[in-house]
């Protein structure tokens, strides 16, 4: 699956909207990035994660991911991988590991994220996992949104890149043609 394919994909199962938005930001945009819904069906969810087959490093024993987004990417990148699956949550806006998991420091870790923006809850899962004493392998997501932006200081494996462009309303070249503005739910 090339890029292409991959977006048309995405468009197809309603990952990547087009249409007129108002994001979180209050920018708007012609396109909008669903990304749970990669996940939504198994299957199709499977044939994605396996394109990163060939990207990512071997020998990772354990991937940790943080909650809420990342938890089905990691689990679906350790079936993957054959490795362990794990996932860090806040709890009182710190990022731990609760419900018994662990590491040990003879894991290599990969950290698994669905969509990294600005990279700051999968920051706060390095420092868990570093904290650990493990090797870090590196960092993956099914889409890099960072326009090149974020700094893990370990490798990165994004299975896509995209830079979504976005404009304030005065510039918005939609609103200039008067397409109607919709504002999407929960990203
Ligand atoms: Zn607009």
């Amino acid at each position: 699956m090339n890029k292409n394919e991959l977006l048309d994909l995405f468009k197809e199962i309603g990952v990547l909207k087009t249409g007129h938005f108002r994001l979180t930001s209050g920018l708007h945009s012609e396109y909008y990035l669903q990304c749970a819904t990669i996940f939504e069906n198994p299957r199709i969810a499977e044939k994605i994660i396996a394109q990163l087959q060939p990207i990512l490093p071997p020998d990772v024993t354990t991937v940790v991911a943080p909650a809420i987004g990342g938890i089905t990417m990691g689990y679906e990148v350790a079936r993957l991988l054959g490795a362990r699956s794990i996932f860090a949550e806040r709890q009182d806006g710190v990022m731990t590991l609760r419900r018994g998991f662990s590491l040990s420091p003879d894991e290599k870790v990969l950290v698994a994220e669905d969509v990294v923006t600005t990279g700051g809850s999968v920051k706060e899962v390095l420092e868990i996992v570093r904290f650990h004493g493990c090797e870090i392998v590196g960092v993956t997501s099914v889409v890099d949104r960072s326009n090149g932006k974020v700094d893990f200081g370990v490798p990165f494996y994004p299975l896509i890149k995209m830079e979504v462009q976005t404009f304030t309303q005065e510039e918005c070249p939609l609103c200039a043609q008067n397409i109607p503005i919709t504002k999407p739910g929960s990203r």
